[in-house]
């Protein structure tokens, strides 16, 4: 009654506990879509967290194709999901405003990251499944769905899923439920609907023989979420971190980033090259050094800018009045931006 929500179970997942366990389900601290925010402040909407950002799998934002945050971009701390002094949008600990228009650091394409955006479409289709919809999922279902998998071997099956056989034996067991992150991984290789396979109590996907098991671990050879093992030739990989270390332009890229266009893992680099990839994280970090000076430059500016112009309209350049004016990602708490502040309002007195 409080809340003025006919059915506040549908504000939760209670509809989804007797198919779904709660175990690694959310994560343990807050996350969010800064851009989100921002909208919905200037668009005078209600500020609030999507509970598909609490999804420990859920690390992207679907509207705006942006990383969610993890941590208060002014004091660095992650925030819990709940604290007396929670408040939605806002940082805990310093109240900073987490919303921003600023996300171009943030931005991840959907054709590298087929993985993450395949978790946020499904388990957003979960998410909006109507109640009359939901009386069809069922354990069972599922269950039938893995045994039409697991037929042949239990072995085959745990190799091309990348799935411990303790595992996948502990969920015929008594009370051992596949978590969801499983169940997405399972259906993410074999490119179905996650509502499918709790919906349908006929949904067979039988893999018949040993062959089929290879060719879905070959396909998956090209995803990002794949661990299959493939010959990297090593010296084209050296060449091209040479020629990275030595281009006279600022190195934009992290090892992480070079590794993923190279199209192997990071640590693999590292053990291979540890000095060439030393080379290329200090070189990075500089540029990112630079970068930062550069855009805390930018917004000392932008203080200094507001500030003149609303003194030459014969408005007092009060510090709650240049805030109001400066976008959400310029805060005058800040030491730097507000001793800029404070020397210009000193110099009209
Ligand atoms: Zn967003
Ligand atoms: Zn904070």
């Amino acid at each position: 009654m409080l809340t003025g929500v006919y059915s506040i179970n549908e504000l939760t997942l209670a509809s989804w506990s007797n198919v779904l366990p709660s175990r690694e389900l959310f994560s343990q601290s807050k996350k969010w879509c800064p851009k989100c925010f921002e909208d919905w402040k200037k668009n005078n909407q209600i500020i609030y967290e999507p509970i598909i950002w609490n999804f420990k799998e859920v690390n992207i934002c679907k509207i705006h194709g942006v990383r969610l945050k993890t941590e208060c971009p002014y004091c660095s701390k992650p925030i819990p999901v709940l604290t007396r002094t929670s408040r939605n949008g806002f940082c805990p600990y310093c109240r900073s405003w987490l919303g921003s228009n600023d996300i171009t650091d943030e931005i991840v394409d959907s054709k590298h990251n087929s993985w993450k955006y395949f978790v946020v479409n499904n388990i957003g289709t979960l998410l909006k499944a109507k109640s009359e919809e939901k009386t069809n999922w069922s354990q069972d279902n599922i269950v039938s769905f893995l045994e039409s998998l697991i037929e042949k071997t239990v072995c085959a099956f745990s190799r091309c899923f990348d799935i411990p056989k303790s595992t996948v034996s502990s969920w015929f067991g008594d009370n051992h439920k596949p978590i969801l992150q499983t169940l997405l991984k399972i259906c993410y290789r074999l490119d179905i609907n996650i509502i499918e396979v709790l919906s349908s109590n006929e949904l067979h996907v039988s893999l018949i023989s040993e062959k089929d098991y290879n060719d879905i671990s070959r396909e998956n050879k090209n995803t990002n979420n794949s661990k299959v093992r493939r010959k990297i030739d090593w010296d084209n990989v050296e060449e091209k971190l040479i020629g990275i270390i030595n281009n006279k332009d600022f190195n934009t890229s992290s090892v992480r980033e070079v590794a993923r266009n190279l199209n192997c893992n990071a640590r693999l680099l590292y053990s291979h090259f540890p000095d060439l990839c030393k080379k290329i994280s200090e070189d990075h970090d500089i540029f990112i050094r630079y970068q930062k000076i550069r855009k805390d430059k930018e917004k000392r500016q932008k203080v200094l800018e507001v500030t003149f112009d609303l003194y030459n309209q014969g408005v007092y350049p009060t510090r709650r009045k240049v805030e109001a004016i400066l976008d959400s990602n310029i805060s005058l708490r800040r030491k730097d931006n507000y001793s800029i502040w404070k020397d210009a309002v000193k110099s009209f007195q």
